[in-house]
């Protein structure tokens, strides 16, 4: 099977801007494993289901129609690259994250992306559960004012206002959710090896993670 870098890490830490770069440096595949999730949560709003039915959202997605094409993502060929990035959906997507079937029914799509040469994976769950037998395995955080800052940063370039007290609260309460649930929790898993970028630029963080790949 093709090499896969698994890098999992909180929300904001920063880890999808890593991640794509250390795939496009190795001109590997990327899978951006939360994008999934959010296209489930954009799906489940718009059949109007409810967030706590887990069986339900599952089945529906097995049905969806997902595609990547250069940085853009599809549902059923519609294209909702900028719906799936926003505060609420992430949260949403946590919330229906939890239910175990639903992160079942992801499990053969995200085996899919590992073609050759290579995968660069990112989510909470890549080294514990999607790719135990995964290269490296890197736990990418920062501490979560410096996340709360990012996220700040990303927003304001995009035009839209955002108080910083309130993202930071809102990614505490998505990390205690994701740190907690039963299934699949996100943890550092054995063999894994910790990148605090806190005070680190892309550039260092994509640097540490290449060094460690080629040793
Ligand atoms: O990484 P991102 O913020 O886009 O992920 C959105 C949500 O999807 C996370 O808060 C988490 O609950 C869920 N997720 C997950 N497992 C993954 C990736 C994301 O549970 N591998």
């Amino acid at each position: 099977l093709p090499p896969v870098i698994a890098i999992d890490g909180p929300t904001a830490s920063g880890k999808g801007t890593v991640a794509s770069l250390v795939a496009q440096k190795l001109g590997f595949h990327y899978l951006d494993s939360g994008a999934l999730y959010r296209l489930v949560a954009l799906g489940c709003q718009k059949h109007g289901l409810d967030p706590k039915n887990g069986p339900e959202i599952a089945e529906l997605a097995k049905k969806l129609v997902i595609s990547f094409k250069n940085g853009q993502v599809f549902l059923n060929l519609e294209d909702v690259t900028e719906a799936i990035r926003s505060e609420s959906m992430g949260l949403l997507a946590s919330q229906i994250a939890v239910h175990p079937e639903v992160r079942q029914a992801l499990v053969s799509i995200q085996h899919g992306f590992r073609t050759t040469p290579g995968l660069v994976a990112d989510g909470r769950d890549m080294a514990s559960v999607i790719f135990p037998d995964a290269s490296l395995k890197v736990f990418l955080t920062a501490t979560p004012s410096a996340r709360a800052e990012r996220r700040h940063k990303q927003l304001i370039a995009k035009g839209i206002s955002a108080k910083l007290p309130d993202l930071l609260q809102d990614l505490q309460e998505r990390d205690a959710r994701d740190s907690s649930r039963g299934t699949a929790p996100l943890f550092m898993t054995d063999g894994a090896k910790l990148l605090e970028t806190s005070e680190l630029s892309i550039d260092q963080a994509v640097k540490a993670v290449l060094d460690w790949y080629q040793g």
